[in-house]
């Protein structure tokens, strides 16, 4: 691929400050990218509106910045890379797939759906079993009678889609054992995220996707729906995730790993140097800018096994 044509994205969800998993992996993205001559596109992927905020997402931007991780296209200002506001682009490709004759409606509540009868994948993701799929359309009429509203899934063939991830390898899944029909629209009226992405991947000329392994699962999903909707795939890369010493992801709610925290007693180089230590580009944790490292970036050097989050005892 000539360098040149390199796009790479930052999609963050704006439901509270970044932490550091957060910047880890915005990190990676950005040297993806830059150590190439890209160019970035920052989509803010707020499609639950009851969680995100325009307010969330300035901060988000404002600690990327903070971070030296700039972008050429999108962000707030331009409504087209905001999820909230794509929602006519979703709907056309999910007519597309209904037009496919792939798309049926789910009546099953939250708990019909995690029935005993569903297996649960390796991960503990459960496995839809299908069963909406049999209804007769006088069963569906009379279940939206009772006003019961439903989620639209699509039908995955019994296939298995496999990837070359640029980081971790080989991965393959059979859509139908190891993902099962997975919801397109919400019963609120919300497309998926699954679908979202891919539209907006599509879209927004991205063909490169760096972000955190939790995604790695739901990758063959999307390159089964950039193929269904004519497109190609980008290249995925996934990154590993942080941890906080209890062994569970980095989230919300570690408060003294988010960025608020952080940059109030360091600088940004400092941070850099840290994730860039994590991550294996670096042998210790010294202050460096994202530019420095975008010289001798390469993914050979780049951990594959999560990371525990432990910091260096001068940060304590
Ligand atoms: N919006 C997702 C997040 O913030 C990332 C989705 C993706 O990279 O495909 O975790």
């Amino acid at each position: 691929m000539d360098n040149q044509m390199i796009c790479g994205r930052f999609a963050p969800t704006p439901s509270g400050r970044m932490h550091l998993g957060n910047a880890f992996a915005a990190l990676l993205a950005w040297l993806d990218v830059r150590s190439v001559g890209g160019r970035l596109v920052l989509r803010i992927e707020d499609l639950d509106t009851t969680r995100c905020s325009a307010e969330k997402a300035a901060q988000v931007l404002a600690d990327m910045r903070w971070l030296g991780l700039d972008w050429d296209e999108g962000g707030l200002l331009n409504g087209d890379y905001m999820q909230s506001r794509r929602t006519e682009y979703y709907q056309q490709a999910f007519d597309k797939l209904a037009a496919q004759g792939l798309v049926y409606p789910c009546f099953c509540s939250r708990a019909e759906r995690m029935a005993a009868n569903a297996p649960h994948r390796e991960d503990g993701a459960v496995v839809y079993d299908g069963r909406c799929r049999k209804l007769s359309a006088e069963e569906q009429a009379g279940l939206a009678a009772e006003g019961r509203k439903p989620a639209w899934r699509i039908q995955t063939p019994d296939e298995v889609i496999s990837l070359t991830d640029c980081n971790l390898g080989y991965f393959a899944q059979n859509l139908a054992a190891d993902c099962g029909d997975f919801i397109l629209r919400r019963s609120d009226g919300v497309f998926a995220y699954q679908l979202a992405v891919v539209v907006d991947d599509m879209a927004m000329g991205v063909n490169r996707v760096v972000r955190g392994k939790d995604l790695l699962t739901s990758t063959p999903q999307q390159i089964w729906l950039h193929r269904l909707l004519g497109g190609d795939p980008p290249q995925y890369c996934h990154v590993p995730l942080l941890l906080a010493e209890d062994g569970k992801r980095l989230a919300k709610r570690d408060k003294a790993l988010d960025l608020g925290e952080i940059s109030s007693r360091h600088t940004a180089a400092e941070v850099v140097g840290l994730l860039a230590w994590w991550a294996g580009l670096l042998t210790e944790p010294v202050p460096i800018t994202a530019a420095e490292l975008a010289a001798d970036f390469e993914w050979r050097r780049v951990a594959k096994q999560d990371i525990v989050a432990k910091l260096p005892a001068n940060w304590l």
